[in-house]
């Protein structure tokens, strides 16, 4: 990971990490009072920013190294869609509980406080198929963790995971080891 002068970081290098810096908003107390939410939103409403970023991960990942993209809701949807068409393979949403209208596998993790679950269709993934997941931010980990195991109990092998951003406080890339993490920007 190579590093500008101002501290700017990332995978993908300084460049890129500078991109996504430019267009993340800092949101102080949101959902909740100690929380500063990083909203991807005007990164997201960029149209050259946005494809200089779906294009980085592709890129890093190499396009023919995964068969399906698999966001996590709901503002990984939207990244996992754009690298599913830009690279001509499908798209599979990883779900908050109660959504999928079909047998699905669920997994559990704990939040700061309660409880969340996510959840995918028993047959979203053909046997063996490499998937590349993706999602807007890497926190504490918890959400990645559950997706990837998730992925590998619908019969997938999971081909890499990137994120926009993320908090490398928050240990969430420590947490998946030995899993490898891609994020754009690490703050
Ligand atoms: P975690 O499971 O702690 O890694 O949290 C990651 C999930 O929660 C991702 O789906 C993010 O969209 C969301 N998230 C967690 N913390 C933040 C934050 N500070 N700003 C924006 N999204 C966050």
């Amino acid at each position: 990971m190579t590093e500008t002068q101002t501290g700017v970081r990332g995978d993908s290098g300084p460049a890129t990490a500078e991109l996504v810096a430019s267009r993340v908003l800092d949101v102080p107390d949101f959902p909740q009072p100690g929380v500063v939410f990083k909203d991807l939103m005007p990164l997201f409403g960029d149209g050259e920013v946005f494809r200089q970023v779906i294009d980085g991960i592709i890129a890093y990942h190499g396009r023919d190294s995964f068969d399906v993209v698999a966001g996590i809701e709901a503002r990984g949807f939207v990244l996992a869609a754009a690298i599913a068409y830009a690279t001509g393979v499908g798209v599979v949403p990883v779900r908050k509980a109660g959504k999928l209208p079909r047998a699905a596998y669920a997994a559990s993790y704990a939040l700061e406080y309660g409880e969340a679950t996510l959840e995918v269709h028993q047959d979203a993934f053909t046997a063996g198929h490499r998937v590349l997941v993706v999602d807007d931010v890497l926190a504490t980990g918890g959400t990645a963790e559950a997706t990837l195991g998730l992925v590998e109990q619908a019969g997938g092998t999971v081909a890499g995971f990137s994120v926009l951003l993320e908090l490398a406080f928050l240990g969430g890339r420590d947490r998946l080891a030995p899993r490898p993490v891609h994020a754009l920007l690490t703050v």
